[in-house]
């Protein structure tokens, strides 16, 4: 077993280091605090500069104008934009991730060709709609509908929580399409074009973090799309819909991750910095100990993620459940080292100018998103239950 990175993986690490620094950091801060139109201008550039740099083409095929990076390069790469703006981060994701991948692995060889190479330079912005308003954790329970009629498809019913809803040019979109048929058999993917008659999506929600990152519902209206946007085999979407979380899961682990690196590089600088009873605040015990927990638990969450890449790289069966051990780990540690981080900054901790503000706003989203801690140790309770 070698844990050392190769020599490709650390010159990538250091160039897109470097341009994150450069190009992304210094607009994370207005992009979180932006009205929607001002930060939907930075968002959409930033994504340009990260398909020009090539970040989004690690993902996808060279015949689609991607460099098909293995897993652990990708997430290399994810760790670094992560650490500096999870808005950003997260709309990628859901375009060339969670849009661009059931594409891949599902798609017909004419919605590739048609999709894939603009999610890819970010000409198109991509979207996932599974969540409903009442089916999140139950998936397998949604009541969007797709009916066939002749050689048209008819979707009606609401999505919730999307991420780029209001900016998505296109979105794969699951919906019910065999009303008695078995549960989890029942449903299909979708793709669905902006500007198609019957399709719209909400204001833009108020959130917590990830203000950068636009969310909101998706509304079909007898909306009405050709035959041919079937993604994939019919009634297998929600199959298509848990393995492209597998992916999904990798990713939230990653940019929980990228915060908490933020988090404990922020408090390192600043406890050596910040002086109380006459010595930094760094040779208390107390925020000594809270440093060796962060160090330990970011190192544990990256080698859960490399580990859950590997396994998914490897088409081993157990990269289903590793990825939900290495979200769920890596989830709730960096709820608790943003709190830490918080902590350690005392007052100005809470202060909107201190950037542990935001990271301690953004980690949150680790436990709920791509399935909710609780659905992570289901899942991984299940898989124990039946191996051992
Ligand atoms: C910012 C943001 C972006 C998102 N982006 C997308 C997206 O792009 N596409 C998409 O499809 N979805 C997206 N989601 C939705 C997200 O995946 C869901 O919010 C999540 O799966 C939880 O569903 P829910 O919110 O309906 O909560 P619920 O399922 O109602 O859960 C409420 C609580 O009950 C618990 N619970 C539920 N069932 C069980 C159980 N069996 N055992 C124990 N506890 C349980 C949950 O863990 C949770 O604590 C996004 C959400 C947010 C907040």
């Amino acid at each position: 077993m070698d844990y050392s990175l190769s020599e490709e993986q650390l010159a990538l690490q250091d160039s897109f280091r470097k341009f994150c620094e450069n190009e992304i950091k210094p607009n994370a801060e207005l992009l979180d605090q932006s009205d929607y139109e001002t930060g939907f201008k930075i968002l959409r550039e930033n994504m340009k500069k990260l398909a020009e740099f090539g970040y989004s083409g690690l993902f996808h095929e060279e015949k689609y104008g991607g460099t098909a990076r293995d897993m652990i390069t990708q997430s290399v790469a994810q760790e670094e934009l992560a650490k500096v703006c999870a808005s950003t981060y997260l709309s990628i994701g859901a375009s060339v991730g969670l849009c661009g991948i059931p594409i891949a692995l599902f798609g017909t060889d004419e919605q590739k060709d048609k999709y894939l190479p603009k999610l890819i330079s970010t000409e198109m912005v991509g979207a996932f709609g599974l969540t409903e308003p009442n089916a999140g954790s139950d998936a397998i329970s949604i009541s969007t509908t797709a009916e066939k009629k002749g050689d048209k498809w008819i979707l009606n019913g609401t999505k919730m929580f999307i991420t780029n809803g209001p900016i998505a040019d296109i979105v794969v979109v699951m919906a019910k399409t065999d009303k008695d048929g078995q549960k989890g058999r029942n449903v299909s993917s979708f793709i669905v074009e902006k500007g198609t008659k019957g399709f719209s999506a909400g204001k833009p929600l108020d959130k917590m973090g990830y203000r950068g990152s636009p969310t909101s519902e998706l509304i079909f209206d007898d909306c009405e799309i050709p035959s041919e946007n079937l993604l994939g085999v019919e009634n297998e979407g929600f199959i298509q819909a848990m393995q492209t979380l597998e992916y999904g899961r990798i990713g939230m682990a990653m940019v929980t991750l990228g915060i908490s690196m933020a988090c404990m590089e922020e408090s390192i600088k600043y406890a050596k910095e910040r002086h109380q009873f006459g010595k930094p605040i760094g040779r208390f015990q107390m925020t000594g100990f809270k440093l060796a927990d962060m160090k330990t638990l970011t190192d544990v969450s990256r080698l859960l993620i490399y580990k859950a890449g590997w396994l998914k790289d490897n088409n081993d069966p157990s990269a289903a459940t590793m990825a939900s051990i290495a979200k769920l780990t890596a989830s709730e540690a960096s709820t608790q080292i943003s709190s830490w981080a918080v902590q350690i900054h005392g007052g100005y901790g809470y202060i909107k100018e201190y950037l542990v503000e935001r990271l301690y706003r953004d980690a949150k989203l680790g436990d709920i998103g791509e399935g909710t801690s609780e659905i992570q140790r289901v899942l991984i309770a299940r898989d124990v239950l039946q191996k051992y």
